[in-house]
């Protein structure tokens, strides 16, 4: 999963950014005026936007109204020192999904963050299940057959990602993509080394009981597969 900030505090963006990357395994990009982060709004595939109102430039209202009138429907979660109900209307109304208010409780933004990914791709529980595997969200503990894995925080980040999108080909592009922070050398290798250290954890075990969950598309990418009933 990776996230946008914009937010033109340094301290607090670096605070953010560091909840988001730590807490939640999420890949972060940090923008720091409103016509730089509608930019990379627009130009990259966030899962969701974490945007101040007041900030130099463009102010968030004008680049959340901005980005949805471009057809993107990135998650957006305001959050501002500006608390009155006239804000947060006006918030809502441009097109927002959440909206919290400085100074804030670092639990409750990650939980409200990480709702507003899961909502996105249609999971309103905090746990995926793909077959026998679990992926405990709130904790980042992933278990199969209840025995409990360990994986690496990059592992983690692509495992997530791929069972968000459970059932569906995923492209090595879209898991660089959706992976890595802006300006990171994307080596397209990286997503296979990833998956066969992945495919080591996870199906290790698997035989005719245990079915092997990740499966390679030939040319087209990777999916995470909810066998089919016997
Ligand atoms: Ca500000």
């Amino acid at each position: 999963m990776r996230v946008l900030i914009v937010e033109d505090e340094p301290r607090l963006a670096r605070n953010i950014a560091r909840m988001l990357r730590e807490d939640a395994g999420y890949a972060v990009d940090v923008s720091g005026d409103g016509e730089d982060g509608l930019h990379m709004a627009i130009t990259n595939p966030y899962d969701l936007i974490v945007l101040d109102l007041l900030l130099p430039k463009l102010d968030g209202l004008t680049l959340l109204q901005r980005l949805r009138a471009d057809g993107k429907q990135t998650p957006v979660l305001i959050l501002t020192s500006l608390g009155q109900t006239q804000d947060v209307v006006a918030g809502l109304n441009a097109g927002s999904d959440d909206y919290l208010t400085k100074p804030f409780e670092a639990a409750e933004f990650l939980a409200r963050a990480k709702a507003l990914v899961r909502r996105s791709y249609g999971t309103g529980d905090s746990t995926l299940r793909v077959a026998d595997l679990a992926i405990d969200t709130k904790a980042r503990q992933v278990t199969r057959s209840k025995h409990r894995l360990t994986l690496t925080p990059m592992e983690y980040r692509l495992l997530e990602y791929l069972a968000m999108r459970k059932n569906q080909v995923v492209s090595k592009t879209d898991i660089l993509e959706h992976l890595y922070e802006f300006n990171w050398e994307r080596f397209s290798n990286v997503v296979e080394v990833y998956i066969s250290s992945l495919r080591r954890k996870i199906d290790a075990d698997a035989s005719g009981k245990t079915p092997k969950l990740i499966v390679t598309v030939r040319g087209m990418g990777y999916m995470l597969q909810e066998p089919e009933e016997k």
